[in-house]
């Protein structure tokens, strides 16, 4: 009989997750601050359990989808959190696109406890949650990792091992940095050639297949901004996340990012203007707005 899976953090991600789990045979116990997200989780068929620490006192493994590092500190570490009902050989991989150096904190901290925790962040947003065509970047000890692949088999199809703890989330961060980087940076490209007289679904075509094609040239954009739709599921907020866990990594590092920079004050304006809970392909309307143009295919 397949292990009784713990999930905590039932969002735009976590649910599809859940989903998959279920269908694929596990059985799965869930957690999450918000009610109706809980309901959800269990008319798809999860039990739910009363706090982090009865889940992990329940699941031998137990995963976070959660915004980032101060919920998942909060989750493990605080009161009635997993640390209190962990149990020897459980482990905890924590999903979430997350700060490294809190991950591996909370990694020594489980080790006291003979737990282990893996980093195992992912890209291909809410469509390959659904799919379980999630790219998933491991950090952690190899052999936990190992014990834990046909688990993330269920996720994804593209996973890759990247090192000691906190390994993964550094993947991510870095990963997430190019990406809000591009949904910018097309945003203007396509603003300037709009504006210049050019046909946007002719540039959209132009753009995936010449030297500027990116992951925005080639799916955002002809798939959610040009057709207006902006529903990919990864709101804004959660871009200003990772450029902020960016930035703090480069100061860490002591490596000087400055384009992180510019494109993070830019983000922060989105938030500022009321951006933040939608999805993050909006910021094409405020580069529009300052421009003057409308995009659309
Ligand atoms: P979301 O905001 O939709 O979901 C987060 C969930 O966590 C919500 O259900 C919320 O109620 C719950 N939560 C928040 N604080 C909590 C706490 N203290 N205890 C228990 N539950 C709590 O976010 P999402 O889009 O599902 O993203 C989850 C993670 O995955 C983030 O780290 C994000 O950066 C990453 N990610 C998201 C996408 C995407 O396309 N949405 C893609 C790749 C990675």
């Amino acid at each position: 009989m397949k292990k009784t899976i713990g999930f905590i953090g039932l969002g735009m991600m976590g649910l599809p997750m859940v989903e998959r789990l279920l269908q694929a045979g596990y059985t799965v116990s869930s957690w999450d601050i918000n009610e109706i997200n809980l309901m959800k989780a269990q008319q798809l068929g999860s039990s739910r359990s009363s706090s982090p620490r009865e889940l992990a006192q329940e699941c031998p493994v137990v995963i976070t989808m959660l915004p980032s590092s101060k919920e998942v500190e909060t989750v493990v570490l605080g009161r009635h959190g997993l640390y209190e009902g962990v149990c020897k050989g459980s482990v905890l991989i924590d999903m979430s696109t997350s700060f490294p150096p809190s991950t591996k904190e909370i990694a020594q901290r489980l080790a006291k406890q003979d737990a282990s925790m893996l980093d195992a962040p992912v890209a291909g947003g809410v469509i390959g949650a659904k799919q379980g065509a999630l790219c998933i970047m491991v950090g952690g000890e190899e052999q936990v990792y190992q014990g834990c692949l046909p688990l993330f088999k269920v996720f994804g199809d593209k996973i890759f091992y990247l090192g000691t703890s906190g390994s993964g989330h550094t993947m991510k961060i870095v990963s997430n940095y190019l990406a809000a980087l591009s949904v910018v940076a097309t945003s203007e490209a396509f603003a300037l050639a709009v504006k210049a007289g050019l046909q946007a679904n002719t540039v959209s075509e132009v753009l995936k297949i010449s030297s500027g094609r990116n992951y925005s040239t080639e799916f955002k954009f002809p798939r959610y901004v040009l057709p207006r739709t902006f529903d990919d599921g990864f709101r804004l907020d959660l871009y200003v996340k990772d450029l902020n866990l960016a930035h703090e990594m480069a100061e860490l590092f002591e490596v000087p990012m400055p384009i992180s920079d510019t494109v993070r004050t830019i983000y922060q304006r989105a938030q500022e203007i009321g951006l933040g809970p939608q999805s993050h392909t909006n910021i094409v309307k405020m580069i529009e707005d300052d421009a003057k143009v409308l995009i659309s295919g």
